[in-house]
């Protein structure tokens, strides 16, 4: 009260270090405009040259204090607010690193009832500035290290200047969410076809956040390049009848294909120091992209990678600026093989892409999971623990695009591969895509980052009611249903490509049929927004849930069809890919603002190759999947 009686407006100040690079800045902007915003008031941010780099400050009251706070430990991202100074005093916001500011902000306007979901703005609710001083201390230490998101370089569209704007335009809202969520890496998957490694126009959102950035992917057909094949053969693998073939990856029985992608890799990691991780992969296929000359035929796929692997981390073993190198573990590798010997700066990266998300990983009950488990229960004693979980929440591939939501398996996977003592895990995703698809899983994966022991039905809740204010009860109906029908259809793999023995594929045709319904019901629950609301969020959410209802009520009947014999076979199994076809028009119908590049383009290709694997099923009776898809 000022001596007059009347109450002074309260202005609270933010301090940040004035030593630190600009992260600290950007923290304390981002706290002082959303406690502006929830005040309704001034507030205002400052240089303080007396305050450490990873520290800022809320003044609440006239009288700063500056005394210096006794030190603590703080390790990594880890952040600690307390309160110091008498009378009002000031909020003491400390952590392990300076990017560990954005998340604390974020984390402590969260405290006073800000939202911020993936896809749409944050949200400041109007508060009371009581509820400021009556902030309680705490900490957070994240429960990983490494918090990385992933994306296909390929998906940014870059050769065309409109569909990389629109990707973009994405990246400027998604990195921040990123960084405010706690997320502190991102990875670009480059492909053999790919011209760039790295997206240049989004560097500075990531520099300014200090969020990591890992290069690689699948490049070891680029390091050996393709052009040598003419002159040089030898170097290429082999097929099974021992002709040379200059895709897929080395002849790793060569000591100079050998040392040509090694010098590939060291140059790589030369000329881009800011790589925090080199993800080295082979040829993105099944199988046949190692040699099988009469040399390397008796080396099975893992030792084989592991020979490139180690011969470019020998090399890079002595530098101690250069990165860990990532051994991916997916496919042909998933499984270790016993004689495994990577060199200490080699770490698996395990992608366990077929795995089943109707059920967590580590749940008995489930008939896929518990071998994947074993898997990675040996990768990590046979790597003395050093280790990447690489994961698929929202993967827009493997899903084929339709709207899936699986909470619960995302905090019971994240706490099981805690237990297990891996402390680095990260999630694949595409752009604008994701966030419209996989907002849940997203936002479970954040959370589950920072803390596996989070809530999954309050997360659906609270990105019912982030990202569609408006109608948060309808929304939250539709996304329970959503996850109910995610259930039904996530232990086959690939969504599009039904192809699985025949005693679980009657079963499937109807939890199919099934799950199409269950998206009907989520379609209902949205039906009951009021017409008088513009909801363009949900409008194209709904639109994906057709999509998504049509794409397996189609995929119910193909399975229908395959079980049937002679002309039926023919004539029902074209009609359902006529059905799953007929479905993109949903999509087609989505703001590409909402959609992305991936919805607006990529899945406009990927579709030809979905809808003609399902045809080639049709006739393909007898043969393995792999082959037909
Ligand atoms: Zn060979
Ligand atoms: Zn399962």
């Amino acid at each position: 009260m000022s001596k007059a009686g009347v109450a002074a407006p309260f202005c609270p100040q933010v301090r940040f270090s004035g030593a630190g690079g600009g992260v600290a800045a950007l923290a304390a902007g981002d706290l002082s405009s959303g406690l502006a915003a929830m005040l309704a008031a001034r507030v205002g941010s400052s240089a303080d040259a007396a305050l450490p780099r990873a520290e800022m400050r809320i003044d609440l009251g006239d009288s700063v204090a500056s005394a210096h706070a006794a030190p603590i430990a703080l390790e990594g991202d880890s952040f600690d607010v307390s309160r110091a100074g008498g009378g009002a005093g000031s909020i003491l916001i400390r952590a392990g690193t300076e990017r560990g500011l954005i998340h604390a902000a974020s984390n402590l306007l969260e405290k006073l009832g800000a939202q911020f979901p993936p896809g749409a703005a944050p949200s400041y609710p109007r508060i009371d500035s009581a509820r400021v001083g009556a902030l309680e201390a705490w900490r957070v230490t994240p429960a990983f290290k490494r918090r990385a998101f992933v994306s296909d370089i390929m998906t940014w569209n870059y050769n065309f200047a409109d569909r990389l704007d629109l990707h973009l335009r994405h990246d400027r809202e998604f990195i921040p969410w990123m960084a405010r969520r706690g997320i502190n890496a991102f990875s670009y998957i480059c492909h053999a076809h790919d011209t760039r490694l790295k997206i240049d126009e989004i560097a500075p959102l990531l520099r300014e956040r200090a969020i990591d950035v890992e290069y690689g992917g699948h490049v070891l057909q680029l390091l050996l390049p393709r052009e040598r094949f003419a002159e040089r053969p030898e170097y290429f693998p082999a097929g099974d009848d021992g002709v040379r073939i200059a895709r897929g990856n080395l002849c790793v029985s060569n000591p100079d294909a050998v040392a040509i992608v090694r010098a590939g890799a060291l140059a790589y990691v030369h000329d881009h120091p800011e790589n925090r991780l080199l993800h080295i992969w082979g040829a993105d296929v099944w199988r046949g992209a190692w040699c099988r000359c009469g040399r390397c035929r008796e080396l099975p796929p893992q030792i084989q990678y592991m020979t490139v692997v180690n011969a470019i981390a020998g090399a890079l073993a002595e530098d101690s600026n250069a990165p860990p190198i990532a051994y991916l573990a997916y496919h042909d590798t998933i499984d270790p093989h016993p004689a495994l010997r990577p060199l200490d700066n080699v770490w698996f990266e395990w992608a366990p892409r077929e795995r089943c998300y109707s059920h967590a990983i580590d749940d008995p009950a489930c008939e896929i999971n518990p071998h994947y488990l074993e898997s990675l229960k040996r990768y990590i004693e046979i790597f003395d623990g050093r280790g990447h979980v690489f994961e698929y929440y929202a993967d827009a591939i493997l899903f084929c695009g339709l709207g899936f939501a699986t909470p619960a398996v995302v905090a019971r996977d994240l706490r099981a591969y805690r237990s297990l003592g891996v402390t680095s895990i990260s999630c694949l995703t595409f752009g604008a895509y994701s966030a419209m698809a996989y907002p849940v899983n997203l936002e479970a994966f954040v959370r589950g980052s920072r803390d596996p022991d989070f809530e999954p039905a309050t997360t659906l809740a609270d990105i019912s009611s982030g990202r569609h204010p408006r109608c948060a009860p309808e929304m939250a109906a539709a996304y329970r249903a959503v996850e109910r029908a995610s259930k039904l259809c996530l232990d086959y793999g690939d969504v599009m490509r039904p192809l699985m023995p025949s005693e679980k594929a009657v079963r499937k045709r109807d939890e199919l049929r099934e799950a199409a319904l269950t998206f009907n019901e989520a379609i209902a629950a949205a039906d009951q927004i009021a017409l008088s609301l513009d909801t363009p969020l949900a409008d194209a959410e709904k639109d994906l849930w057709r999509y998504s209802s049509d794409v397996l009520a189609g995929l119910s009947d193909y399975l229908g069809a395959r079980g049937e014999a002679g002309a039926d076979r023919r004539i029902r199994g074209k009609a359902a890919i006529a059905k799953v076809a007929g479905a993109i028009e949903r999509i087609r119908e989505i703001d590409p603002e909402i959609k992305g590049t991936w919805g607006a383009y990529d899945l406009e290709w990927i579709r030809e190759i979905w809808l003609s694997a399902l045809a080639r099923g049709l006739d393909g009776d007898g043969k393995p999947p792999e082959e037909l898809f």
